[in-house]
C-alpha cells in the first residue's frame, strides 16, 4: 500500500508518498505561498525534480496540483489516484480530545475544528484545511490524523500539571501537552533497535534540537516527561522562542514595552531565543560563523542553548532513576557537533564517556554512536523521520 503524508501549514503544504512494503519514499515535495501571489510547487520523484509555478488560491488547488504531480510524466510515480491507500495528516495539537492517531469521521473533524484550534491557532486550522481539501479531491480515500502530542499522552499527572488551581486545569485544559512526539517516538525506538535492546529495557533522553527544540524522557519506551508545555513555547530557548520564562517577567516586559497579552506571546515566539540573545540569527550555522568571527553574543547564545539542554538531560536522568542512552536528532542535533559536545561534557558522573573524534564526523544520514565504546551511557545521533511515523500510524489504523 502507498500512503500519502500531508503536513499542511497556513500557507504551505509538504507531502511524501511512502510505499509501506519497503518504507521507501517514492515522491516528495511541497507547495509554498498558498493563498499569496507567487505560489510554487516543488516536486521530486522518479529521480527527477520539477518546479510548478501555478496560482494556488487555497489548499484544495494545492493538493490537486500535488496529486497531478504524483501522476505527471517527469516526476510521477503512480498511474491512478486509486493507488493511494490512505492519507496521514500531521496535526500539531490534540489537547485532551485525542490520545492517539485517529481516522477522520465527520465527528472527528468537528472536534478538531471546534475544540483544538485555540490550542494551536497557527497550525491546527491549517491541518484541518489540508484534511478538507484532500477529502474534496479524494472523497473515498481514508484519512487519518496523527498528532505531535500523542507520544506524550503517557506522561503522569504529576509531570504534565502546572501548579495552578486544579479546577482551572479541569475547566480549561491548561497543562503540558508537549510536541515533536512523532520524532521522539521514532528516534527512541530506533535507539533501542540500534542497541539491540527492547524499548522496555531502556531509559533514554531524546533531544530533538531544531528550529524548535524539545527534550523528552523515555522510560521503557514511554514518554514520562517532556520539555515543551501547553504550547511549543516552553522548554529550552530556541531559534526565536524564549523557552521557559517567569510569567511575572512577561507581564513586566509587556507593561514596559506597551504590548497586549497576545503581542507579548508573539514577542516571546518570534523575537527571542538565540536570535534575540545573539542579535544575529536564529540559525545555528550563522551563530557558529559568528563565534568564529569573535562575536561574543553568538557564543553566549550557543552556551545558553547547550546549558539549558544539559539541565533537562540531568533532570530527566533523575526522573527516570538512571540513564542508558542520550539521542540527538533534528537540524541541530544531527549537524552541530559543538552543541552535542557542550551538552555531554561534564556528564561523566552519569556514566557518559564522550568520543570527540566520532562526534566530529559529518552527518551522512546514518545512525552514529558518539560515545566511547566503554561508555555506560550510549550517545547516539539518529536522523529523525516524522513522515514515516505518520505513514506507519496511518497504516496501523487501516
Ligand atoms: P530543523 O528545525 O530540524 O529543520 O532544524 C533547523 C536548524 O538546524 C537550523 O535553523 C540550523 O540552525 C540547524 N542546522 C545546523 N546545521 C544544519 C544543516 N547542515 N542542515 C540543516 N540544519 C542545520
Amino acid at each position: 500500500m502507498k500512503i500519502l503524508v500531508v503536513n499542511a501549514g497556513s500557507s504551505s503544504l509538504k507531502y511524501q508518498l511512502i510505499d509501506m512494503q519497503t518504507e521507501k519514499v517514492l515522491a516528495k515535495g511541497g507547495c509554498e505561498r498558498i493563498g499569496i501571489s507567487g505560489s510554487v510547487l516543488k516536486a521530486k520523484g522518479n529521480g527527477n525534480e520539477k518546479v510548478y509555478e501555478k496560482d494556488m488560491p487555497n489548499h484544495k488547488v494545492a493538493i490537486e496540483l500535488v496529486l497531478n504531480a504524483l501522476r505527471d510524466e517527469g516526476v510521477g510515480v503512480i498511474k491512478s489516484m486509486d493507488e493511494i491507500g490512505a492519507v496521514g495528516h500531521r496535526v500539531v495539537a490534540s489537547g485532551e480530545y485525542f490520545k492517539k492517531a485517529t481516522l477522520v469521521t465527520p465527528e472527528v473533524l468537528k472536534t478538531l475544528e471546534e475544540k483544538t484550534f485555540e490550542l494551536a491557532p497557527l497550525h491546527n486550522p491549517a491541518a484541518a484545511t489540508g484534511v478538507r481539501a484532500c477529502m474534496e479531491v479524494m472523497p473515498s480515500t481514508p484519512m487519518a490524523l496523527v498528532f505531535d502530542t500523542s507520544f506524550h499522552a503517557t506522561m503522569p499527572e504529576k509531570a504534565y500539571l502546572y501548579g495552578i488551581d486544579y479546577n482551572d486545569y479541569k475547566t480549561y485544559g491548561v497543562r503540558k501537552y508537549g510536541a515533536h512526539g512523532t520524532s521522539h517516538k521514532f528516534v527512541s525506538a530506533e535507539a533501542a533497535r540500534y542497541l539491540g535492546k527492547k524499548p522496555e529495557q531502556l531509559k533514554i533522553v531524546t533531544c530533538h534540537l531544531g528550529n524548535g527544540s524539545s527534550i523528552t524522557a523515555v522510560d521503557g519506551g514511554k514518554c514520562v516527561d517532556t520539555s515543551m508545555g501547553f504550547t511549543p513555547l516552553a522548554g529550552v530557548l530556541m531559534g526565536t522562542r524564549s523557552g521557559d520564562i517567569d510569567a511575572s517577567a512577561v507581564e513586566f516586559l509587556a507593561r514596559k514595552k506597551g504590548l497586549s497579552h497576545s503581542d507579548a506571546v508573539t514577542y516571546l515566539n518570534k523575537k527571542c531565543g538565540v536570535a534575540g540573545i545573539s542579535g544575529v540569527s536564529s540559525d545555528f550555522r550563522d551563530l557558529e560563523a559568528g563565534v568564529a568571527a569573535g562575536n561574543e553574543r553568538c557564543a553566549l547564545a550557543l552556551d545558553m542553548f547547550s546549558y539549558q539542554t544539559k539541565k533537562f538531560v540531568g533532570a530527566y536522568a533523575a526522573v527516570m532513576g538512571g540513564l542508558d542512552c542520550i539521542v540527538f536528532t533534528a537540524g541541530i542535533g544531527e549537524n552541530t557537533p559543538c552543541v552535542r559536545e557542550d551538552v555531554c561534557k561534564g556528564l561523566e558522573f552519569l556514566g557518559v564517556k564522550f568520543d570527540d573524534k566520532a562526534n566530529a564526523v559529518k552527518n551522512d544520514g546514518s545512525i552514529r554512536e558518539i560515545s566511547a565504546k566503554d561508555s555506560k551511557v550510549k550517545v547516539l545521533v539518529i536522523p529523525t523521520n516524522e513522515e514515516l511515523v505518520i505513514a506507519r500510524e496511518t497504516a496501523e489504523l487501516l
